[in-house]
């Protein structure tokens, strides 16, 4: 049952990128820098992470039959992920376009593509791959009833990470295979309803962990993250590092706690070897450009 580490199944997007002065209102038109393209969506960046960690990782994705698609298929290979798993065709490749002000103020428009059409037959086609690895990890840049079709056929004793992103309400079913479910403040504040998250993390945890979950992480950025579970809930501290750019932090995070419980770690134990290469992501720019390998999250 352990061919693979951890098999995450997700979105694999183009990110298109361009520098502006300023962003454009309604209507109008600005000039702006180059255009940079790079590998992005949460599954891709979640697969390439964990890869660059030694982790022996597959991805079950869908990406377009175009240049996109083969630009993220490059990357994917390139950091060692099993790509046997990314179907092609269907809709064009997912593409953000984001453009960012000198303030570091970003406005997205994200197109999901072929992300879109990940069904749940592909899951069921794919039934040996989810069978095959000790853990499975997803987010929600795919349709909802695919991440209930992986949860229908995960093996008896592999682990299921769900970072719900973009947040939206979850069924019973799902949150109930999450161990653990990671969320940030805004996408617990969406699963909870915003009058249930006021006060200190450890309370909305508590609260998360009432919805059927068996384990909640709460990331916290520069503050590190929480986790929690019927013993209690513990704080991780963060690594202080001097932070460049926070994009994808969160997938390295996510990533690497999933490898790690996977490996046998304890959750805390787990999740402080997450928040380091965590820290180590947002010493560079970029997503998937910035994952450590094992080797850099030592030295840090
Ligand atoms: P998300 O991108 O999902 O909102 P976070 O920003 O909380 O996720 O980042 C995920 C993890 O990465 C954090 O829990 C923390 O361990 C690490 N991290 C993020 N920002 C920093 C920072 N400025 N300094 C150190 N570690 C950080």
């Amino acid at each position: 049952m352990d061919d693979y580490d951890l098999l995450v199944v997700g979105s694999a997007n183009a990110d298109l990128v361009i520098d502006v002065e300023r962003r454009p209102a309604a209507g109008e038109t600005v000039l702006g820098g180059d255009l940079a393209v790079h590998p992005g969506g949460k599954g891709a960046n979640q697969a390439v992470a964990a890869a660059r960690l030694g982790a022996r990782t597959a991805l079950l994705a869908r990406v377009g039959e175009d240049g996109h698609g083969r630009l993220l298929l490059d990357s994917l290979r390139a950091a060692g992920v099993d790509t046997a798993g990314v179907l092609a065709g269907g809709a064009p490749t997912g593409v953000a376009l984001i453009t960012v002000d000198p303030s570091g103020d970003n406005s997205i428009v994200v197109s999901p593509g072929a992300n879109g059409r990940l069904t749940p037959g592909d899951v069921r086609d794919s039934a040996a791959l989810v069978g095959a690895s000790r853990v499975v990890s997803a987010q929600l840049e795919i349709p909802l009833e695919t991440v209930v079709e992986v949860v229908r056929n995960l093996a008896p004793d592999s682990r299921f990470v769900l970072n719900p992103s973009p947040p939206r309400p979850l069924p019973a079913e799902v949150l109930a295979a999450c161990d653990p479910l990671i969320v940030n403040e805004h996408e617990a504040r969406v699963i909870l309803g915003a009058d249930r998250t006021g006060g200190e993390p450890e309370d909305w945890a508590r609260l998360l962990l009432a919805e059927g979950p068996r384990s909640v992480v709460v990331t916290l950025g520069g503050e590190g993250a929480l986790v929690c579970d019927g013993s209690g809930a513990v704080r991780v501290p963060s690594v202080k590092v001097a932070a460049v750019d926070t994009t994808g932090a969160g997938d390295a995070f996510t990533a690497a706690l999933a490898w790690k419980l996977g490996a046998g770690a304890d959750l805390p134990a787990a999740a402080a070897y997450a928040a380091r290469v965590g820290a180590a992501a947002v010493t560079r720019r970029g997503a998937q450009e910035s994952y450590p390998t094992a080797a850099e999250v030592e030295a840090l």
